[in-house]
């Protein structure tokens, strides 16, 4: 199984390093960054330099580099900042609950090792690395009440539900997976055939692994749906699922297999980043998307991909060459059909929504949300965010129930073999009350009416015993504390510290 494997990656040796001229600037940043007045916002810094990766925090560091078999070799100063990577800390539920904020001497890092070597992979990856803690809140700096962003394991953790025909039934299972096994595990489900080399891959960048023991190989489905809920904290959604508060999702667990300790986003635990991870099999570091924003040296610009004014055109960024399931589905079945709603990780999608957007058209999206299903009026209303994301994923299962019908807008269209569902509304509600909150259990209790109807689609078009279905997340989301402030970006300032800070974490020094 995954869990383990923490294969050196390809790209090992190239990526980015501190360069000689930036030492003396990076020393100092850390100087301010590893002080203890930002001990209670800085879990730890990420780096590379000298020919090995760093993590360095307040009281130990650890430089560790590949060993040439699949290991890692490790010189640790002090505490070790990485010496948890267990997958099963804080959860379920009660477990996270009775364990809010942690400390970082607390907190477990899943997959540190291989995380932090694949961001650096990237020739556009910063100097250094911020981890905030788990606390850290930052609504002055255009945070939020809920948090991601970290590799530790709450913000880390996203659901993982598989079910359907070709897939074992299982129910809630304790263990583990990684975002990366997402797509070489669907392809596999859907019977693409393996690329031509030696590792049985089916996508051209692939990290992660097929995830085998929930496939049975005898069962091949029609058609595979992919659900994914943004932001959604994966033990509020087992727990609502198992209490009767989301059926549709409990549905899917009862008759799957679900991953208890969820799957592993990749870092930075982001949403554009791990929307093309989750959909190529493939880390930041290796697709593209390095994170929602960053600094591009080799061209002296800022790259934002995660804005409604960039989302058509993000996956210009993509590096060349690499495959999503649209396009491993295409390979091996080049008339297949296949239709992403209501995302920006579209590439080698037949039907798009954001082909509307690059036509020049809007898309038919409702001017209010008043009125439409699966609505909870009591946060629409206030919430200017809830609201937004209300239309827009309504407008999302219009073009997935549209299609599945044969039918939508002045267009026909054949049953597919890959449909996409992205919803936003999960993300926007965690983020605004954190994943405890009323309004972000309205939210999964909206966005399981959501993907109710998508169900009843594919009962409707008589597909739904040769169907199967996915839902997962691209990160989780953690409650901070509104009582843990604090600002690196003063400290270096304050400091005399030059730095370019991108998507609050990725420090570029000389740019
Ligand atoms: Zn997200």
């Amino acid at each position: 199984m995954t869990g383990t494997a923490a294969r050196p990656t390809a790209a090992a040796g190239r990526g980015h390093e501190v360069a000689d001229e930036h030492r003396e600037a990076v020393e100092a940043a850390l100087a301010v960054l590893l002080d203890g007045e930002l001990e209670p916002v800085v879990d730890m810094v990420l780096t590379r330099r000298d020919g090995a990766y760093e993590a360095l925090a307040h009281d130990g560091r650890v430089r560790f580099r590949p060993d040439g078999a699949g290991g890692w070799v490790r010189e640790v100063e002090g505490a070790d900042p990485l010496a948890d990577q267990s997958t099963g800390k804080f959860s379920p539920l009660d477990a996270e609950l009775a364990a809010k904020h942690p400390h970082r001497r607390d907190n477990a890092y899943p997959f540190a090792h291989e995380q932090v070597a694949q961001l650096f992979d990237s020739p556009a990856a910063p100097d250094l690395c911020v981890i905030h803690s788990a606390a850290h809140n930052w609504e002055d700096q255009g945070g939020h009440r809920g948090e991601h962003g970290s590799l530790d394991v709450v913000q880390a953790r996203a659901p993982f539900v598989i079910a359907g025909k070709g897939v074992r039934s299982g129910g809630l299972v304790p263990r583990a997976a990684r975002l990366v096994d997402v797509a070489p595990t669907v392809a596999a489900l859907l019977g693409c055939a393996p690329l031509d080399d030696d590792e049985g891959r089916y996508l051209r960048a692939q990290d992660g692994a097929v995830i085998e023991d929930v496939l049975d190989p005898t069962e091949r489905p029609r058609l595979v749906v992919g659900f994914l809920l943004d932001g959604t904290n994966a033990n509020v959604l087992y727990d609502m699922a198992a209490r009767g508060e989301a059926p549709n999702v409990a549905r899917l667990v009862e008759t799957g297999t679900a991953f208890g300790h969820g799957a592993m986003a990749s870092l930075p635990t982001v949403t554009l980043a791990n929307h093309t991870t989750i959909l190529t099999g493939a880390h930041p570091g290796h697709h593209g998307i390095l994170h929602n924003a960053w600094f591009d040296r080799a061209t002296g610009r800022q790259i934002v991909t995660n804005s409604s004014a960039t989302w058509p055109t993000a996956m210009r960024h993509l590096r060349p060459g690499v495959e999503t399931l649209h396009d491993a589905v295409h390979r091996t079945w080049p008339d297949a059909f296949t239709a992403s709603c209501n995302e920006p990780c579209d590439t080698g999608a037949d039907y798009s929504t954001f082909d509307f957007f690059r036509r020049g058209e809007v898309p038919p999206i409702p001017d209010s949300p008043e009125g439409l299903p699966h609505t909870t009026e009591r946060f629409v209303r206030p919430s200017k965010d809830y609201s937004w994301s209300s239309v827009v994923d309504h407008m999302g299962v219009e073009q997935a129930v549209g299609i599945l019908s044969g039918h939508y807008r002045d267009a026909s269209y054949p049953l597919p073999r890959f449909l996409w569902c992205n919803f936003t509304l999960t993300d926007a509600a965690m983020h605004e009350g954190g994943p405890h909150s009323e309004i972000a259990a309205a939210a999964v209790r909206d966005c399981d009416g959501r993907i109710g109807e998508v169900l009843a689609a594919v009962e409707r078009a008589g597909v739904l015993d040769d169907a199967a279905f996915f839902l997962v997340a691209d990160h989780g989301m953690e409650e901070t504390d509104p009582e843990c402030r604090g600002d690196w970006g003063v400290a270096l300032a304050q400091a005399g510290v030059t730095v370019r800070d991108e998507g609050y974490g990725f420090l570029y020094f000389g740019v």
